[in-house]
């Protein structure tokens, strides 16, 4: 959604202060004003205050607070509260509890556990919504809707074992289908009736837990029923509230959700970021870590600006080690969530509680209220630094590249027996794949195999072990059309429902090259190619091929398979596809992708950005041209660019030599 205005501000519990508010709510106002901030996220585990026995609602509350926002010319989002439940509803309805993979029932406590398929906590959840957004739906404060919290499920009840049935029906139409598709003749498991189908155990060993097929359907079940139980929670919201739009905050790579579907259930996506500064040469890596999940959420929202929903403005405390941020870091990561799509900035939490598991989590508030602290200057430094680049917001991102990242390939990997059986590095992969396109100066879009291909000039799909329906065909006439494909090990290795090929694999005709085998190693092999005058090595995964059509731009140059191409190039239609059987560094990666990008045509935003330094790019529906560098290194870095830049953030700044300081991002205006 495009806004006019940076959103700015936290998640707010102002429920827990209820017996000091004539104090602390009038105080929570003023500071947030001095702070800048400009959007508080109420009500978001709030159930206990709003329904404190069943059917008893007080609103009053919160009727309360939404009017003392408005009044102080904040902004609400307003979250149902379905994340947590109160104790009484466990008690009264036990359905609501979740049962695990070993059949075991949860007990009540701790958050995020409610059985999705209990009718006790469907109708609860549905009564709630209604009764917020008749009530709240057209307030003046309303911005926009937080659903749920950081949605999570996987509950093995009887009803969701039920419910998992009623999908296998759905999905694969008989009995037989599904046996075939899970290749079910193997070990006798050929199933009689949907009703024999149980969840599996995984990790557990108490039922199944081996059969790939069978572990990636209850996956992509739990995906699915997750999505559908969002839209049962949106429901009453878009009916009583059309106009005001809806978001529930992601998990970046969260294994358990399909967030490409979830995002596009959503009106705007957004996401918790994270990231664990360490104050020193590993924040390098930390900022890729995080460039890769903005890119990745802003995908699941179909490349619409996407809002960081919750980020912290010191150190979190749920960590093994909570390491302090260094001054100048909440406004980097501030900045850093804008330059790659975000239209907000918003913190967890405003005012820190007394007690609980978040008692010393970093806020903008300790629960004393002082300001004179180095987190409230600093929210005060982003609250400045938004509003100086305000124009920016709303813009979009349009680059030419494009990386896949799908959950399905993800959850093949988890269950794939073969090559680093327990860690297939899938999301590894991809991310140090987005660090090379970074580091070779281009802005990155991720897609997933359903995504429209067109936008782009690269289609860049590492590790594709699993081809979802039409993506191979897709990917070919992508290429045929003068598209560049690049793809490696471990690519179309099985269909859509997880089942190896018995005609030529989909992928061999636009790689021009067979797969043969596999090969994985531990720490002490390696291997190594030649490229463009330089030695790269090779480590943990190996693939052997032959040609069919490609030809090797480079081989292995040792062991058995000395000679054997590792590097490959085929010519289809107008494009080209490549591949690389071997998985290597970043740097070379760097080298290889930057190399083939630019070759064929397809520009970086910045070339040669010193070490460190990376660049994104945003555009105004005026086609006004928006560029960040971050600089992610702990001393000053120069960045040369063509003068026709100026800077946003300072004013009177040219471009030319732009001097970045330590941990900084500047950002740019094509003027
Ligand atoms: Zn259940």
């Amino acid at each position: 959604m495009a806004e006019t205005f940076f959103l700015h501000g936290a998640d707010y519990n102002p429920e827990q202060w209820m017996k000091l508010k004539d104090t602390v709510w009038p105080e929570d106002m003023r500071r947030a004003k001095e702070a800048g901030v400009n959007v508080l996220s109420v009500g978001i585990f709030s159930w206990a205050f709003l329904e404190p026995e069943d059917g008893v609602y007080d609103f009053s509350w919160l009727d309360e607070v939404m009017d003392m926002l408005h009044r102080n010319g904040l902004k609400a989002i307003l979250a149902t509260p379905s994340g947590s439940r109160p104790p009484w509803m466990a008690q009264k309805y036990p359905s609501v509890l979740r049962m695990d993979n070993e059949r075991k029932p949860y007990v009540y406590g701790a958050r995020h556990n409610a059985c999705y398929s209990s009718p006790d906590f469907r109708r609860k959840v549905t009564e709630m919504n209604t009764r917020l957004a008749q009530r709240y739906g057209n307030h003046p404060a309303l911005h926009m809707w937080h659903v749920s919290n950081e949605y999570n499920y996987d509950c093995h009840c009887p009803r969701c074992q039920k419910a998992f049935q009623e999908w296998l029906k759905q999905r694969y139409g008989t009995i037989d289908n599904l046996n075939d598709s899970w290749w079910n003749t193997f070990w006798s498991h050929r199933f009689s009736g949907f009703e024999q189908v149980e969840s599996p155990t995984t990790p557990s060993f108490l039922g199944e837990w081996e059969s790939p097929n069978h572990n990636l359907a209850w996956r992509r079940f739990c995906s699915d029923h997750l999505a559908d139980f969002f839209l049962l929670e949106c429901e009453p919201l878009r009916k009583y509230s059309p106009h005001i739009p809806v978001t529930a905050n992601l998990m970046h790579t969260f294994p358990g959700i399909d967030y490409f579907e979830l995002g596009r259930r959503m009106d705007t996506v957004s996401w918790d970021n994270y990231p664990r500064w360490k104050n020193d040469e590993r924040d390098r890596d930390i900022s890729a870590w995080t460039d890769f999940r903005h890119d990745l959420m802003r995908g699941t929202g179909g490349q619409k600006p996407f809002l960081m929903m919750e980020s912290c403005p010191g150190a979190v405390n749920w960590d093994d080690v909570n390491t302090l941020p260094p001054p100048g870091t909440v406004l980097y990561q501030s900045l850093q969530a804008v330059a790659h799509g975000s239209d907000s900035v918003q913190y967890f939490q405003f005012r820190a509680g007394r007690g609980g598991s978040e008692q010393f989590h970093g806020s903008i508030l300790p629960p004393d209220g002082s300001t004179d602290t180095r987190a409230f200057r600093e929210v005060c430094d982003v609250a400045a630094a938004l509003e100086s680049i305000r124009e920016v917001c709303g813009s979009v991102t349009r680059n030419p590249v494009a990386l896949v990242y799908d959950w399905h390939v993800r959850w093949a990997l988890d269950y794939a027996w073969t090559a680093h059986r327990f860690h297939q590095k899938y999301e590894e992969t991809v991310q140090s794949h987005h660090a090379a396109l970074q580091r070779a100066g281009y802005g990155v879009d991720i897609i997933d195999q359903t995504s429209d291909l067109s936008p782009y000039k690269a289609v860049i799909a590492p590790m594709v072990f699993l081809l979802r329906e039409g993506f191979a065909e897709r990917l070919t006439a992508f290429a045929r059309e003068g598209g560049l494909v690049y793809l490696t090990y471990m690519s179309g290795y099985v269909d859509e429902e997880d089942l190896r090929f018995v005609t030529t694999p989909p992928l061999e005709a636009l790689t021009g090259v067979r797969t043969d085998e596999l090969d994985a190693w531990d720490k002490g092999r390696e291997n190594c190619f030649l490229w463009q005058g330089r030695e790269w090595p090779i480590h943990e995964v190996a693939q052997l091929c032959t040609l069919k059509g490609a030809e090797a731009l480079a081989v292995y140059e040792n062991q058995f398979y000395k000679g054997l191409p590792v590097l490959t190039r085929n010519p289809v239609g107008k494009g080209l596809c490549f591949t690389l059987q071997a998985r290597v560094e970043t740097g070379c990666l760097t080298a290889v992708l930057g190399g083939l990008l630019q070759e064929h045509g397809v520009e970086p935003l910045v070339k040669e950005l010193p070490a460190g330094v990376t660049a994104a790019a945003r555009y105004g529906a005026d086609g006004t041209e928006y560029l960040f560098l971050q600089n992610a290194n702990r001393e000053a870095a120069v960045c040369a660019l063509p003068d026709s830049w100026v800077r946003l953030d300072r004013t009177g700044t040219a471009g030319g030599e732009i001097r970045l300081d330590a941990f900084s991002i500047a950002v740019l205006k094509r003027g």
